[in-house]
Formats: structure tokens, C-alpha cells, sequence
């Protein structure tokens, strides 16, 4: 009668555990705070594991954040801890999160949204793949233009604003340039 009894207390500690790491959990996204920050209905923020902020001049903070809004924001998500991260007292818990079976966080570096963090994981060698396709591909941050064209924002000798469009990340024209 001994083995039951320590099974059950194992499955019981083992259910409390993942509980408390928020392993596997189900949950709905209420906010995108930063590129790698989400904040879920019950107020509780979750980093997104192993991404972080791209450096860019193509894109900037908040088309990250946008870019994830449109991905995740009002969905539900499955959030799922990573062995090779431990979870620190008071600090934000860093989690892989699912949408239908999408690793989103991969997903944002994919898109040339976010760049792979300095963070030990899993998955890293994956993150740092999709960062390269994404880079190969020039999407997002990686664009070597811009994808809609802007007016020039310089100003001509006559001191009127140019009216020429332009893809240029500089936002000038090529005489202005
Ligand atoms: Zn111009």
C-alpha cells in the first residue's frame, strides 16, 4: 500500500510545481507592454523567453509592439517554461508562448520584429536560424528600405518642404540624401 500513496504525493508536488511555473498554462493577453513583454486579464506580465528589442533604423519600438498586438493581443495563448530557465523570486517569468501551435516568440524574429536575446535556452540554436532567414530575407528590422514610400523631409532652397517620395530609411530623397 506504500507505492500508491508516493505516487499519488508525487503527482501531487509535481502538479503544484507546475502550477506555480505556469507550465502549459492557458491564459489571455490583455496588453503588448514592449517587444518582449506581455501583460495577461489577471495583470500578471510574462517576457517573451530568448528575444529582445531589435536594433534597427527600419523599424522602431512601437512597430514591434504593433506587430505583436496584431499577432497575440485579446488572443488566448499557451505559455511554457523552458528546463534550461529558472524561474527567479520577483523577477518576470520568461516563457515560450504558443498561439495554435506557433512558437510566437520565434515567430516575432521570423518576421525581423524582435533579435535573439543573450538568454540560454533551448531553442536557441532555432531563434538564431529564423534570425538569419529573417535577415536573408531583409523583413522588418532587416529592410534595407522602406516598404511604403514617405515624403522627402527635407527642406528645398526655396524653404518649402520637398515633394518628392522616397523609400530611403533616411526619409530624404536621393538629391537630398
Ligand atoms: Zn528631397
Amino acid at each position: 500500500m506504500k507505492r500508491p500513496v508516493l505516487w499519488l504525493a508525487c503527482a501531487l508536488l509535481f502538479s503544484c510545481l507546475s502550477a506555480s511555473a505556469r507550465a502549459g498554462d492557458t491564459v489571455s493577453v490583455a496588453k503588448v507592454l514592449s517587444p518582449d513583454l506581455i501583460q495577461l486579464e489577471d495583470g500578471t506580465k510574462i517576457g517573451l523567453l530568448g528575444i529582445g528589442t531589435p536594433k534597427s533604423r527600419a523599424v522602431t519600438k512601437q512597430d514591434c509592439i504593433e506587430h505583436l498586438s496584431n499577432l497575440i493581443k485579446g488572443k488566448t495563448v499557451v505559455l511554457e517554461a523552458d528546463t534550461l530557465v529558472v524561474d527567479k523570486n520577483g523577477k518576470t517569468l520568461q516563457r515560450y508562448v504558443y498561439l495554435d501551435g506557433t512558437l510566437i516568440n520565434m515567430r516575432m524574429i521570423s518576421d525581423g520584429y524582435a533579435a535573439p536575446s543573450k538568454t540560454s535556452h533551448s531553442l536557441k540554436a532555432e531563434f538564431a536560424t529564423a534570425f538569419a532567414d529573417a535577415k536573408s530575407s531583409q523583413r522588418g528590422s532587416h529592410a534595407t528600405e522602406k516598404s511604403t514610400a514617405e515624403q522627402c523631409t527635407a527642406t528645398t532652397q526655396k524653404g518649402t518642404r520637398c515633394k518628392r517620395y522616397t523609400t530611403n530609411l533616411s526619409g530624404k530623397c536621393w538629391q537630398h540624401e
